[in-house]
């Protein structure tokens, strides 16, 4: 099949054959929900709330963070957002959040692990959330950060529901949801994949080391063979799975992670119009077959070689 240009994308996140998969975008602020509409996205797969408030001494309010996740949700109604809970601690501290010194701040307390320490500052935003949710018109999900069991995403479901939220779910980053995704999923609504901390995870390097970029490589065999155990879960269950790390960005890997199963894929806005063509440029089964032969490889550079020889020769 011939390539598209980014020009010609529709807008409308499918593959060549009508197969739905979702172009969303990655946001941290109203400018950027902005910027995602002017590029085309159809929604948000992952805002960042922790980015609102990177400078924050004390907790916001309820008030204060309703208004804040309003601005965001604002240009998107009827269409879907992902609120991701805060994300504090390792390479994103929260002054209100402190949680002491750690030898290892990215094994430590962060994401969800902070909320279990402290539930009520979780129930406050998931209030504000549902608030801003109710004022927006937007179709809101939220889901959490760093969740390592199917008895912590349980966990979370429970609190979100209560909010009265209708739909929960979790990031999957840490290898030990991938390897139960499909516990994990049933507990929930829908995952997303975080290629970010899945790969430092998996590869025991630190995501911001230079000098380890190539561990980092979404490419890796070893990190595509995790996400396609998260994409057979999701088919199993009948379950939504997105990725929202930076994998989906790369016009190429995201038809690779369309063919593991992946059903919505959530970018910097820039990335969008560039993958939403390469989406629509091949039939399902194409991308299940460059996916096959991705999965199959032994290095990152064999793995994109196969999947480029698979959609583009
Ligand atoms: C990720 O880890 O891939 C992700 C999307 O979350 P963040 O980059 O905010 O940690
Ligand atoms: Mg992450």
């Amino acid at each position: 099949a011939e390539r598209v240009a980014a020009a010609e994308w529709n807008g409308v996140g499918a593959t060549a054959d009508g197969h739905q998969v979702k172009v969303v975008a990655n946001v941290g602020s109203a400018a950027d929900a902005r910027a995602a509409v002017a590029a085309g996205a159809e929604g948000v797969g992952l805002f960042r709330t922790e980015f609102c408030y990177l400078g924050a001494n004390d907790e916001p309010t309820v008030t204060t963070q309703r208004r804040a996740y309003q601005e965001v949700l604002a240009p998107f109604v009827g269409k879907s957002v992902v609120v991701r809970t805060l994300d504090a601690g390792a390479d994103k501290p929260l002054a209100f959040l402190d949680m002491g010194v750690e030898p290892n701040p990215a094994l430590g307390v962060r994401g969800v692990r902070v909320a279990f320490d402290r539930p009520d500052v979780l129930d406050r935003q998931l209030e504000a959330i549902a608030g801003a949710a109710a004022d927006s018109g937007a179709e809101v999900s939220v889901m959490a950060p760093m969740v390592a069991t199917a008895d912590e995403a349980a966990w979370f479901a429970e609190r979100v529901r209560a909010a009265g939220l209708p739909r929960a779910g979790v990031m999957v980053e840490v290898p030990a949801a991938a390897l139960t995704a499909a516990e994990i999923l049933d507990a929930v609504d829908f995952a997303s994949i975080g290629t970010n901390d899945l790969a430092q995870y998996v590869f025991a390097a630190d995501r911001m080391a230079g000098a380890l970029a190539e561990l980092n490589d979404p490419w890796q065999p070893a990190l595509l063979r995790l996400i396609a155990e998260v994409g057979r879960a999701g088919r199993q269950l009948g379950k939504p799975v997105g990725v929202c790390g930076e994998a989906a960005a790369d016009p190429l890997l995201a038809g690779v992670l369309v063919g593991l199963g992946v059903t919505s894929l959530s970018m910097v806005a820039a990335a969008v119009p560039a993958v939403g063509a390469a989406l629509a440029a091949h039939p399902i089964e194409a991308f299940r077959r460059a996916a096959e032969q991705a999965l199959a490889a032994a290095t990152p550079a064999a793995a994109r070689a196969a999947a480029d020889a698979a959609l583009n020769r």
